[in-house]
């Protein structure tokens, strides 16, 4: 640990109660299959308002204490004894799902559904810190020039790719339910794939002027547009080919149903907080395939997402609302609630 300062400044869950502690920590200890990232940019994910609030999924599956965060860009300056692929000064990001490599599903080569997944931040000490340690295998090397806070994003950003390349939209009529981050993204990332028709749904009229900047050639709003008549209106009365949930409100996924074509294509991403009431009947009879999608795969959608990103056909710069210290994260917390903001990139104060 050569020039290493001893502790850090971390925002950590110390209880299991709502908030987070901002204190200093020791300095992440790296295993030998591990490197040790000096973090340049974090960014904050609706998993982490999960964990701010201390919900029951949040009360449910984490442990504290524990440094939280997810999604970040930053410099390998250490790195484990068995590691061979990346190296110090290496501009990094990562997949922050730890995957065991054992379970049926791994051995399958399905490893975004791996069993015994641990996330980065959720099960073990994560990245809104100045420094991070994760598996070589979780890491993804960047092109050197690009601006860390838009390598940050590049994980959630995957969530969309991965949401929406599930099967090609080229040429298709693509509705997305849900206008927070992942459905901003899901917007240009349809639209660089050559989507026909890229529709954004949301209720927030702020975001939905994200979204048409994002890459949207419609946007509409459930508290003032017949839904489904405008979809259909669009589509020559049949209904559009794909619909992306991102929402996870009951109400936009039984609407997403209905506005869906014959043979139409159904991505669930959003998580209902309830039970969801739908009619299993439209499903069948109109022979819709209901894909569910969480994560990224591994590591195909990362290769998707840097070539999207190459061919600058994806305009990210939208996305990024909000620029702040890591130090003022509980101000962060606030605005990413009041749902005013795309995404937020935070940077250490360190740096
Ligand atoms: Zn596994």
């Amino acid at each position: 640990m050569n020039n290493l300062p001893s502790a850090m400044m971390a925002v950590t869950k110390q209880e299991p109660t709502p908030g987070v502690v901002i204190r200093d920590v020791p300095i992440p200890v790296m295993g030998p299959d591990d490197v040790l990232v000096k973090v340049q940019a974090v960014s904050l994910c609706g998993t982490d308002v999960h964990i701010y609030n201390w919900d029951a999924w949040a009360s449910g599956r984490m442990h504290p204490p524990l440094t939280i965060g997810h999604e970040f860009a930053g410099t390998i300056v250490e790195v484990g004894s068995n590691t061979s692929r990346v190296m110090p000064g290496d501009f990094v990001s990562a997949e922050s799902h730890i995957i065991c490599g054992k379970c049926l599903q791994c051995r399958m080569g399905q490893y975004h559904t791996c069993q015994n997944v641990k996330i980065l931040g959720v099960d073990t000490d994560g990245c809104f810190a100045d420094y991070t340690v994760v598996p070589e295998n979780n890491v993804w090397v960047n092109e050197p020039t690009m601006p860390p806070h838009l390598a940050s994003v590049q994980e959630p950003l995957g969530n969309a790719v991965f949401a929406t390349l599930v099967e090609p939209v080229t040429a298709a009529s693509v509705a997305i339910f849900g206008c927070g981050p992942t459905g901003l993204c899901a917007a240009a990332v349809a639209k660089a794939a050559g989507a026909g028709l890229v529709v954004a749904i949301d209720v927030n009229p702020y975001r939905l002027d994200l979204a048409e900047r994002m890459g949207a050639y419609v946007t509409l709003n459930p508290m003032e547009d017949d839904i489904i008549e405008e979809l259909k209106r669009r589509t020559d009365g049949n209904g559009v080919d794909v619909v992306l949930e991102m929402s996870g409100s009951p109400a936009a996924i039984q609407t997403g149903l209905k506005s869906l074509r014959m043979g139409g294509r159904f991505t669930s991403f959003g998580i209902p907080s309830v039970p969801v009431d739908i009619d299993f009947s439209e499903i069948i009879f109109k022979g819709i395939r209901v894909l569910g999608v969480s994560g990224r795969r591994m590591f195909e959608t990362w290769y998707q997402t840097a070539a999207l990103l190459k061919t600058e056909r994806l305009n990210l710069a939208p996305l990024v609302t909000h620029r702040m210290m890591l130090s003022d994260f509980d101000n962060a917390m606030h605005i990413m609630r009041s749902g005013m903001s795309g995404k937020i990139v935070l940077t250490p104060d360190g740096m």
